[in-house]
């Protein structure tokens, strides 16, 4: 790495009222970020939030910053970073997950992947602080066998548009594996599916987001491609629950974290749309390159070693992510299904 990149002292106030654990959340104002701040202050914890705020939103914390038991730092990971005081644990959530967001600048979302892991790792091995990286279904790349456990070794594209990210995250994983192996950090690998809730970014680009947003506003609804690739889709709630107890767990090994009730696009779309009571059309577009026909994860380690299983039906999660999105947009809710 560049000897060269400043060191930025993150000023850290070295008293932290009543706290039980100091926990740095790298990524902590985007969507699951933000709500893995909440959890954790509310389990009474400190929690130290770094974020470049390149996807995320100041307003996604704001109603943290006058807490006691937390702090915002603004500070891209790629550059290295110190911490005044103890450091007891470190999720590592920084990068853009959308598709048009991590392929708007791929360098930076490779630099995230792999100079910005090895940063927080340095910081951990430093601290002595246990470290959890936030890895993704992508490094099953477009699967040929469903629902994919982690022994599956995946085939992913290493020189099209989603590799910056796809192949970072990969990267990523390696980098955890040996800082564990050879560093003696403590580290944990979550294999997390696509997620949904309140706290997405309107225009971020993802499914669940761009079907909610069009039906609310009753813009055509775009389906890319037949609409026949599928997804499996993880409440927030149940995705931030499993992230910590594969903190507290002891398993360095990868764990699939995500819902295994799968859906195809055509589905979620009139889901959607009965949930809003849109009249919403559906449109074509072109399917973009590389976009994985099927996603379904194999959950049974998650069950044996952290007795964790989503909780959230679609149907229940969507309503709720459907409110959140009509109250943030100031848009008419003609109809929502409350389970
Ligand atoms: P998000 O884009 O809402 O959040 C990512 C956060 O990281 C944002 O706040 C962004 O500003 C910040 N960030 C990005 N690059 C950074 C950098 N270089 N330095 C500091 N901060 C940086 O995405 P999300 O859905 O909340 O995803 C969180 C993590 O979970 C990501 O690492 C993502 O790869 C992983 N993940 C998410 C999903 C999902 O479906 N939500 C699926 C698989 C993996
Ligand atoms: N998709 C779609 N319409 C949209 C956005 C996405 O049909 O407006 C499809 C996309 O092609 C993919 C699936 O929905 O097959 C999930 O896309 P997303 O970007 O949410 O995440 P991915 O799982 O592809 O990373």
């Amino acid at each position: 790495m560049d000897g060269s990149y400043a060191r930025d002292s993150l000023d850290q106030q070295p008293h932290w009222p009543g706290r039980a654990k100091v926990i740095l959340i790298a990524g902590g104002a985007g969507f699951v970020g933000s709500h893995l701040c909440d959890a954790l202050i509310g389990n009474g914890h400190a929690v130290i939030c770094v974020d470049n705020l390149q996807t995320g939103r100041a307003g996604n914390v704001a109603h943290l910053m006058t807490h006691p038991r937390f702090r915002f730092h603004q500070h891209d990971i790629i550059t290295p970073l110190m911490i005044d005081g103890p450091l007891d644990e470190i999720y590592n959530l920084a990068c853009a997950a959308s598709p048009p967001l991590y392929q708007k600048d791929p360098i930076h979302t490779f630099k995230t992947c792999v100079y910005g892991s090895m940063n927080l790792l340095e910081l951990a091995k430093s601290k002595g602080a246990r470290i959890l990286q936030s890895s993704t279904s992508e490094v099953y790349g477009d699967p040929e066998i469903s629902p994919q456990p982690e022994s599956y070794r995946g085939v992913v594209n290493t020189v099209g548009p989603r590799a910056c990210y796809d192949e970072g995250k990969r990267a990523g994983e390696t980098l955890f594996w040996e800082f564990g192996q050879h560093q003696g950090v403590e580290t944990r690998i979550a294999r997390i599916f696509n997620t949904y809730g309140p706290r997405m970014h309107p225009d971020d680009g993802r499914v669940v987001s761009n079907f909610i947003v069009q039906a609310l506003r009753g813009d055509a609804i775009t389906i890319y491609g037949d609409g026949l690739q599928t997804r499996s889709f993880c409440y927030v709630d149940d995705l931030v629950d499993g992230l910590m107890r594969l903190m507290s767990s002891d398993e360095a090994m990868p764990v699939n974290l995500g819902n295994p009730g799968e859906f195809t696009m055509l589905e979620l779309a009139q889901m959607v749309l009965d949930q809003t009571g849109s009249h919403a059309a559906l449109v074509r577009r072109p399917l973009p390159q590389d976009d994985p026909r099927q996603r379904k994860p194999d959950i049974r380690r998650a069950q044996s070693l952290l007795g964790w299983a989503p909780t959230v039906p679609l149907h229940q999660g969507l309503a709720r992510t459907i409110a959140h999105f009509a109250a943030e947009l100031g848009l008419p809710l003609h109809r929502v299904e409350m389970a």
